[in-house]
């Protein structure tokens, strides 16, 4: 497969923006930076920040175990799903793929950016028909979408089937592992290296615990990531936004921390359903959020809002019908939960 074929040819050719920071780089401590049209004075933002994000990707990396080159850095996941799509999607002409029920801006993008949207539903255990996947492609098929842990349904799908999808599809399949590190599975990045067709999404919204300073990650080949950063506004990732990561990636023993305190409370909220007469199913979840069906999802979800707690109602979404979405709180915010929960 070769990748150069999938990029459109208005980016192929594209002659990139070069800001001051890109022309000179060099150790920046003894210069006199006077190319950049800043204001002098120091208050710790008035210089531009490093387009690259140097710092905050060498401790990705290390993190990671990947190379600073196989990874560029977003304004949230959304701003990298929407520079895979502008990369690779001719608008009016190209498709995507995507696996209902599952994260919605997959869709919203691919309508800003007028690509058609071809649905292929997860089966009744949320899992891929990857036979039924790989017959919707055709030659204009660029991007599939494969959200695991998936969102709503919190569950993560079978490597196997991932593997085959990843093997034959013939566009770019993204996988969006927001929840990777709530779950007991492991990270496609280790397999970056054999599939030229991988890129993999990550951020620091949700396990890092700064979904505030919106920064997504994408993991994916120097042939990609070089393309992406053509095409990315050249200071995408503001310093303020650099500053923070950096701080939460030297800390990452209080994340763990966090994650695995959460884990403990998702197994007690669990087990706390299961004494909750109208939850009729609890379904198994990889991320910080339980996807339960109950008798009457409307119904609950404004009797609790009438108790000061607010879930997420997803019963219009397909094989979701009377369905919420818990996230997981503090313990104190899961011990109101429950007991609330028990008396409605
Ligand atoms: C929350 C979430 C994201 C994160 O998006 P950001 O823009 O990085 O905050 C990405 N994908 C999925 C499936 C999510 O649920």
């Amino acid at each position: 497969m070769n990748i150069q074929d999938l990029i459109r040819p208005a980016i192929r050719n594209l002659k990139p923006y070069s800001s001051a920071r890109d022309e000179f780089q060099g150790n920046s401590d003894d210069m006199v930076f006077l190319d950049a049209n800043e204001n002098p004075y120091e208050n710790g933002v008035n210089r531009y920040p490093d387009p690259l994000q140097r710092r905050v990707k060498t401790l990705l990396a290390v993190r990671k175990h990947v190379a600073p080159q196989n990874i560029l850095l977003g304004n949230g996941s959304d701003e990298v799903l929407d520079l895979i799509f502008r990369t690779f999607c001719e608008p009016n002409q190209d498709n995507i793929i995507t696996l209902p029920p599952t994260y919605g801006m997959y869709t919203v993008l691919a309508n800003i950016n007028a690509i058609a949207i071809r649905e292929i539903q997860l089966d009744p255990n949320f899992q891929p028909k990857v036979e039924a996947i790989l017959e919707a492609q055709d030659a204009k098929s660029k991007l599939l979408f494969l959200c695991s842990p998936n969102n709503p349904s919190g569950n993560s799908f079978e490597a196997k089937s991932i593997e085959k999808l990843v093997k034959g599809f013939n566009g770019i399949v993204v996988i969006d592992e927001a929840y990777i590190d709530f779950s007991n599975e492991e990270s496609w990045i280790s397999r970056l290296n054999e599939f030229p067709n991988l890129i993999i999404t990550q951020t620091l919204s949700k396990a890092y615990g700064m979904a505030g300073i919106r920064l997504g990650i994408c993991y994916a080949s120097q042939d990609i990531i070089s393309v992406l950063n053509r095409i990315k506004p050249p200071y995408n990732v503001n310093e303020l936004t650099q500053q923070r990561a950096l701080n939460q990636l030297n800390n990452y023993s209080k994340v763990e921390e966090q994650v695995a305190t959460i884990l403990e409370e998702r197994a007690a909220l669990i087990n706390a359903l299961e004494g909750v007469s109208y939850v009729l199913k609890i379904y198994p979840t990889d991320a910080n959020f339980v996807l339960v069906k109950v008798d009457d999802a409307t119904k609950r979800y404004n009797q609790l809002i009438e108790k000061g707690i607010v879930v997420r109602n997803r019963t219009t979404q397909p094989g979701c019908e009377n369905c919420l979405r818990l996230t997981i709180g503090t313990q104190e915010e899961n011990k109101v939960l429950i007991q609330n929960l028990k008396a409605i």
